[in-house]
């Protein structure tokens, strides 16, 4: 049962940016797995002797976080394969809470907008309707 946790997620781990899942997952064999631990132990050994690997410095600036933009391609579903596929493995690989958050921000945006733009219909037809209807009474 016990997963391989890539040196990735264990430096996301020490960032605390694992998603909660991944995170009790490795929790669990870290308690089974002294290779494991024993990396993770490195991993933070290297960190506090200022050596940064491209994974925390990437994470640290968040130089591959898509911008907004590309988050509401995205939810519209019109980003090209491989853009949306990074973007999938940024969310949910590396879970990088930032954009995990700025995407359900603009989820809940895009939901209010759909619903205005229904109530605005609605609204435009009940006015037409009852033009039509005045219309017709003459
Ligand atoms: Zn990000």
């Amino acid at each position: 049962m016990s997963k391989n946790f890539s040196d990735a997620e264990l430096e996301a781990y020490l960032d605390e940016m694992l998603p909660v899942g991944a995170m009790s997952q490795l929790e669990a064999v870290l308690r089974e797995d002294p290779d494991t631990l024993h990396r993770l132990a490195e991993l933070a050994a290297r960190r506090d002797a200022g050596v940064h690997t491209l994974g925390s410095i990437w994470r640290r600036h968040r130089v591959s976080c898509p911008n907004r933009e590309t988050l509401g391609s995205y939810l519209l579903g019109v980003l090209p394969d491989e853009e949306a596929e990074y973007l999938e493995f940024h969310l949910q690989t590396i879970g990088c809470r930032y954009c995990q958050a700025n995407l359900a921000d603009l989820q809940q945006r895009q939901q209010e907008s759909n619903d205005s733009r229904t109530a605005r219909r609605q609204r435009y037809f009940q006015s037409s309707a009852g033009y039509l209807g005045m219309a017709e009474g003459r």
